[in-house]
């Protein structure tokens, strides 16, 4: 199967062809760690993971490199006004980022490497750059680089020359694309960066935040690598930085795909920190929100990829719940599965294989096609239908069963829903198990009054008994 990306750089699909057979490498950027990461920030994680996921599916090995920023203007400013060194600020901050991930059943990444950690890795860069003439110190004693030198900048965002405002400085990490001008490398101390600073070759200061990611994804993936994945608002400046000074330094390509997800956005504006509209994972999942509802973690991890990760995507509770209903009817199909005992079957096996091999392959090739999620849910629903309307009127064997819920479980490897723990949580203590052989035996029979009485005695245990043409299965009752 050949797997399209998007690639922000050409504007098109693109088929994935990795540089080397070894592993892809993918780079993501990660959290700013001042604060809790917000269901938007999520977002990104999800469909970056998702991406890694779809590799793996297809059969590559992935190496990801998720940095940690730890240095950067906004969290300064948070040290400042709480008196805090910048790992007591952050180090909170990232192990709730650390834990978010868990809860998401993100795959972790090789390595986090933090700004703060790379210091010597990000100066030999800048003096790199010095040397070459494209960067230069200014009369404020920072570094900054000449996009001026660099004729490709405004690549990825499509810029013309002709707007931008060569010369003239910006020492924001964060500015709007009518700005785009030299812009920082290192920042010189000033008394507004309090105890946050590193004495260097460069003088006393620190790094800007976008020779962060160009220092560290080099130093771990080397000067080229496959995939650099990000929210769409890093494309302006901070890719474009990135690319340009490492591009500018090396002479070589520095990323083949360049991919981005869409914001998530809350009453149609961009989820964000600064404009306070947001929801952390916390507040789903600890009744936090105007509802009180605990949503489960894995019901935000539907309702993102029940969507393409390239469109916006509003969120309202109304969806979430929707998604967390769409989660349990799918969990409550695996645990259906998972509870068939019977050894006879009314169907051929290689009918049920050609309604999960059709799932199969149509999930693959709109999963492939740049990862066309709702399309491939789509699939995956439409299979689970049709073996939905056999188990309503013929018995599958457990062997039947089994063959759907590897399918089901490998397709999950890419939606990463936790259906294997679903079908494992199924497994009932060894007295109700009895009970529920006892009572099939009973049912098999035709002694429907002890089959009854078992079924109460299940219900008093929380255990809710369904009977179906196909055979017995079983539901823990809802509370
Ligand atoms: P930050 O912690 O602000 O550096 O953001 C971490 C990641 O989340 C980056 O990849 C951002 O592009 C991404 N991001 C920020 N806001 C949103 C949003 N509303 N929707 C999707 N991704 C976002
Ligand atoms: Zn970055």
């Amino acid at each position: 199967m050949k797997l399209k990306l998007y690639n922000t750089l050409s504007k098109k699909k693109e088929e994935f062809k990795p540089i080397s057979s070894e592993a892809v490498k993918l780079y993501t950027c990660g959290p700013t760690v001042y604060n809790f990461a917000h269901i938007g920030n999520l977002r990104s994680y999800c469909a970056e993971d998702l991406v890694k996921r779809t590799l793996k599916y297809f059969g590559y090995k992935v190496y990801h490199v998720m940095n940690i920023t730890d240095v950067e203007d906004k969290i300064i400013r948070r040290c400042i006004s709480e008196n805090k060194t910048l790992q007591q600020l952050t180090a909170p901050y990232e192990k709730a980022f650390n834990e978010d991930l868990e809860s998401l059943n993100i795959i972790k990444a090789d390595v986090y490497p933090k700004a703060s950690e790379h210091i010597p890795e990000i100066t030999s860069m800048i003096k790199g750059l010095l040397k070459k003439g494209i960067a230069y110190k200014g009369s404020d004693g920072s570094y900054y680089f000449s996009i001026d030198k660099f004729p490709k900048y405004g690549q990825l965002i499509r810029l013309d020359r002709s707007e931008m405002k060569c010369g003239v400085r910006i020492n924001n990490d964060e500015y709007a694309k009518d700005q785009a001008c030299d812009f920082a490398l290192w920042k010189a101390w000033d008394i507004q960066d309090g105890n946050v600073f590193w004495e260097t070759e460069l003088g006393k200061g620190r790094p800007g935040w976008h020779i962060e990611c160009s220092a560290m994804s080099m130093k771990y993936l080397g000067e080229t690598f496959d995939i650099h994945m990000g929210g769409v608002d890093n494309i302006f400046p901070h890719h474009e930085n990135e690319l340009a000074q490492s591009e500018a330094l090396t002479g070589k390509k520095f990323v083949k795909y360049w991919v981005h997800c869409e914001h998530l956005l809350s009453e149609n504006q961009k989820m964000s920190k600064s404009l306070g509209n947001f929801y952390t994972l916390r507040d789903l999942t600890q009744g936090k929100t105007k509802t009180k509802k605990f949503y489960s973690p894995t019901a935000l991890r539907y309702f993102y990829i029940s969507n393409h990760y390239g469109t916006r995507l509003n969120f309202t509770l109304k969806a979430l719940e929707d998604s967390e209903n769409t989660v349990y009817g799918l969990q409550e199909f695996v645990r259906r599965l998972s509870s068939v005992t019977e050894n006879q079957s009314d169907i051929e096996t290689n009918a049920i294989q050609n309604i999960i091999l059709k799932t199969k392959s149509e999930f693959e090739e709109k999963i492939a096609d740049d990862l066309n999620t709702p399309q491939a849910l789509a699939a995956l629903f439409s299979g689970i239908s049709e073996i939905n309307s056999v188990m309503a009127s013929k018995r599958i064997s457990k062997e039947q069963a089994e063959i759907i819920l590897n399918i089901l479980f490998s397709i999950d490897d890419i939606l990463g829903l936790e259906l294997k723990k679903a079908a494992e949580k199924r497994e009932l203590p060894e007295e109700l198990k009895n009970l529920m052989e006892e009572r099939q035996k009973a049912r098999q029979e035709r002694n429907f009054k002890l089959a009854d009485d078992i079924r109460s005695i299940l219900a008093s245990k929380g255990i809710i008994v369904q009977d179906s043409p196909g055979g017995s299965s079983w539901t823990i009752k809802k509370t």
